[in-house]
């Protein structure tokens, strides 16, 4: 199972709240997979993919309206494998009672394209509705690829009231137009576990929550790893710099010009160019410490420039 239907089906079986959250979910749910049917009388026709979010719409119908709707499967399109499940609901009243009470309708026929102020005026019922539009149209991808959460929508007025009420939550999403729907998404980890916590998706957090930990752990082991070839890389520069001067202040200067303490450790820099300070320190033998031994070569240093600016070499 993906880690998106895992979710969903973990959220379907938590308990749903009042009857405002009642309402407030399958306000989402007919937003999102509804469509209203104007035959010969009105009726409304529910359709998902996922026959367990088919039974939550059930129960949603029965437990708001008393209504024992039946569950018919279909074949899916030919473009897509599978099967989808409807929900069917007749007769005007019902329908024009379920269309007000979710805020779909507004007075005898005008249909509301947003969501309803009313629908989502508690905390609770704006999670509801939240988690709703998950089951009715989003998904997440697995964590292990990308940090990817979105909706699929039908209107940019809709889509632009979920990122509203995402906001609401401290949760910034995007939109975007693909293959001409409206898409809201989130796209940082925190941001989707935030929303998961909404939805009271709480396996589903800790399986992000174990990725996020590995993934940040491996982020700082490249970085430490990074920081160490840097300075490996800094410690290489210097003694080859320092390596330089020596051979050079050898063949223009003269060993025997320097100080015996100056002239070991020059002798010892070029037999060891690759060894830290500290080695060098212990090859020195004279209990001299690290800044003993770069103070020396330091001093090195300055006595090969002076050489080179007397001889206008520098
Ligand atoms: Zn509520």
């Amino acid at each position: 199972m993906s880690f998106s239907s895992a979710a969903k089906h973990e959220i379907i079986h938590n308990k749903i709240g009042g009857q405002c959250c009642l309402a407030a979910e399958l306000c989402a749910f007919l937003h999102l997979n509804g469509s209203i049917i104007l035959g010969s009388g009105l009726s409304l026709m529910l359709r998902t993919e996922d026959p367990a979010t088919a039974r939550r719409v059930f129960t949603l119908l029965k437990a708001l309206f008393g209504i024992h709707t039946g569950i018919a499967m279909k074949d899916s399109t030919k473009f897509k494998k599978g099967h989808i499940f409807e929900l069917g609901v007749s007769g005007e009243e019902t329908v024009k009672e379920i269309l007000h009470r979710t805020g779909l309708m507004k007075g005898d026929a005008e249909l509301f394209p947003g969501i309803a102020g009313g629908v989502v005026k508690k905390r609770c019922c704006r999670r509801a509705f939240l988690r709703g539009a998950f089951l009715a149209a989003g998904s997440v991808a697995n964590p292990e690829k990308n940090y990817h959460l979105e909706f699929v929508t039908h209107s940019s007025v809709f889509a632009e009231d979920i990122c509203r009420l995402l906001a609401g939550f401290g949760l910034h999403s995007k939109t975007v137009i693909r293959k001409g729907s409206p898409i809201v998404y989130l796209k940082d980890g925190e941001g989707i576990v935030e929303f998961l916590k909404l939805i009271g998706a709480n396996n589903a957090i800790l399986e992000l929550e174990n990725v996020r930990i590995l993934k940040q752990v491996r982020n700082n082991v490249n970085r430490a790893v990074n920081c160490e070839t840097a300075n490996l890389q800094k410690t290489l520069d210097a003694s080859y710099r320092q390596a330089g001067n020596i051979k050079y202040l050898e063949a223009n200067y003269g060993f025997d010009k320097l100080s015996p303490q100056l002239r070991r450790i020059a002798e010892l820099r070029l037999e060891y160019p690759d060894a830290t300070l500290s080695e060098l320190s212990e090859l020195a033998e004279e209990n001299i410490g690290k800044s003993g031994v770069n103070h020396r070569l330091r001093k090195l240093d300055e006595i090969a420039e002076r050489i080179r600016e007397k001889k206008g070499e520098s």
